[in-house]
């Protein structure tokens, strides 16, 4: 296979494309496009069609992706999306319809956004929705912007957002741009929020407090309860970060443990593929107290039997994204919880939480585990102890690329040294899991015998270790053949 870029396979005159004669009178480009628009040489590359397609079946074949191989990246639930729901989404009833078509033209968009969020609420066991966010971190935003729309109705200052030491980083940069101070507690010996650290940052002038659950350690908080009860009872909010739904799905609802407002990470849980930079879907379910502050507008059912968009939410928060949100991600969402039902929604859940139990009891004699805790759906081990190979975790992370895996998350939370975050997700095989841990404890073999091996990987990939600093100093994303190589 040619390893040359397209630029370089280039070949003056050849083209790709075959257009008929021109048989309407020719206009010049300016009069009909803004001159200034207008960009003068496109340096585009000529190519035949059959070299333009090896070209970019060659690129998606470099990159790592759930179909090639195992992709246990802790926190991002990279399992395998069923591709029955793909075709569902591509529908040309689905993907031909105008966002601003008459309500009566596109009832059945209507009804499945409508029935989309009747299935969330219920999961959450919360009580009203909006699908508008494009992602966890825009749900939190918008649960955070919620937060400040409920205190401002109740005359009150509030400043402070509480948030554990091991939150997402999108946790306090959401609180932040919502205009409120995130304040960090520390976690417990067990991974758990600390109570006696919660108590001691609650006064009048904190909103609520931010909570992932299962957190980023895997660990469910044991607590949930009491923390809801003391952040009400200092008239805070308790929003919970959902992007762990699937490890509790159908088996425990956020809202009956005093959550008030909930998101959902739609490319994460529910069958929208993750990490491609595509869209994505953070739904935000809130309690009935808070439902008057939801973006508009708001799918609704009326008596007889009609979908419509409801623009008149007195205190809402405005609008959040330009039309209704990602609606292709919520098709998805939709034929998958259909699909699986709700026996097949918690049996989901049943077994990520189990398939990361069974991998962590193939690692857990020969890798540190830090906060013992039995976790959920993923666990993090340390690399802490290989120091003293000379190797570190992101040594681990490279050579885990040459056996055939993608790595786990590294370095993350921060409340673990050499952090290695393993999710493996309820889509593989016993089997798989076994090899990944064969690899791992291979791995660890290697790092006693032969470190430098481990400080030299990856050496199969396509692309060898980047020299990271340099990556970050000289950022070059364009390619420039030619004269200008470089
Ligand atoms: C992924 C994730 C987020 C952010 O979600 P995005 O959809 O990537 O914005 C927030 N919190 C946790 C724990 C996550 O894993």
């Amino acid at each position: 296979m040619s390893e040359k870029l397209i630029f370089e396979l280039s070949c003056e005159g050849r083209t790709g494309a075959d257009l008929p004669e021109l048989d309407v009178p020719e206009r010049p480009i300016d009069e009909m496009l803004d001159p200034t628009l207008l960009r003068g040489e496109l340096d585009l590359p000529s190519l035949s069609e059959i070299d333009t397609l090896r070209h970019f079946v060659r690129l998606s074949s470099l990159n790592h992706h759930i179909l090639k191989g195992f992709y246990p990246l802790g926190s991002c639930t990279m399992k395998y999306n069923p591709v029955v729901n793909e075709t569902i989404s591509r529908l040309p009833g689905f993907t031909s319809i105008h966002p601003l078509l008459p309500e009566e033209f596109v009832q059945g968009a209507l009804m499945l956004m409508y029935e989309l969020g009747e299935m969330l609420k219920d999961i959450g066991g919360m009580d009203a929705i909006t699908l508008q966010p494009a992602a966890g971190a825009h749900g939190e935003l918008t649960g955070t912007l919620i937060m400040r729309a409920y205190f401002k109705a109740k005359h009150q200052q509030r400043k402070y957002v509480i948030i554990p030491d091991s939150s997402h980083g999108t946790n306090p940069a959401s609180i932040a741009m919502a205009g409120f101070e995130p304040v960090e507690i520390k976690s417990n010996e067990d991974g758990n929020i600390d109570i006696q650290a919660l108590e001691s940052a609650l006064s009048d002038e904190v909103a609520g407090m931010m909570v992932t659950n299962p957190n980023t350690l895997g660990i469910f908080e044991r607590e949930i309860t009491k923390v809801a009860e003391l952040i009400h009872s200092a008239g805070g909010i308790l929003y919970m970060d959902g992007a762990n739904l699937n490890a509790i799905m159908g088996i425990v609802r956020p809202g009956e443990l005093g959550v008030d407002i909930l998101h959902y990470n739609l490319h994460k849980t529910f069958s929208t593929p993750h990490g491609g930079g595509g869209p994505g879907g953070g739904p935000i379910a809130v309690k009935s107290n808070l439902a008057d502050f939801l973006p508009v507008p708001i799918v609704t059912r009326t008596e007889d039997g009609r979908y419509s968009l409801n623009w008149n939410n007195p205190h809402s928060i405005g609008k959040i994204l330009c039309f209704w949100g990602n609606f292709l991600v919520m098709v998805k969402a939709y034929a998958y919880i259909k699909s699986l039902g709700s026996d097949g929604v918690k049996h989901t859940s049943e077994m990520a939480v189990l398939n990361s139990n069974y991998l962590l009891h193939l690692l857990k004699d020969k890798w540190e585990l830090p906060y013992p805790s039995t976790p959920m759906h993923e666990f993090v081990l340390s690399g802490e102890f290989l120091k003293k190979y000379g190797v570190k975790t992101l040594d681990v992370a490279k050579r885990l690329l040459d056996m055939g895996f993608h790595a786990p998350t590294i370095y993350f939370p921060l409340i673990v040294h050499e952090a290695l975050m393993i999710e493996p997700t309820e889509t593989e095989s016993k089997e798989t899991l076994e090899d990944f841990a064969s690899a791992m404890n291979t791995i660890l073999e290697e790092a006693k015998e032969k470190p430098e091996l481990l400080r030299k990987s990856p050496m199969h990939t396509p692309v060898r270790r980047l020299d990271e600093l340099k990556a970050n100093k000289e950022l070059k994303v364009k390619w420039k053949g030619g004269k200008d190589k470089s």
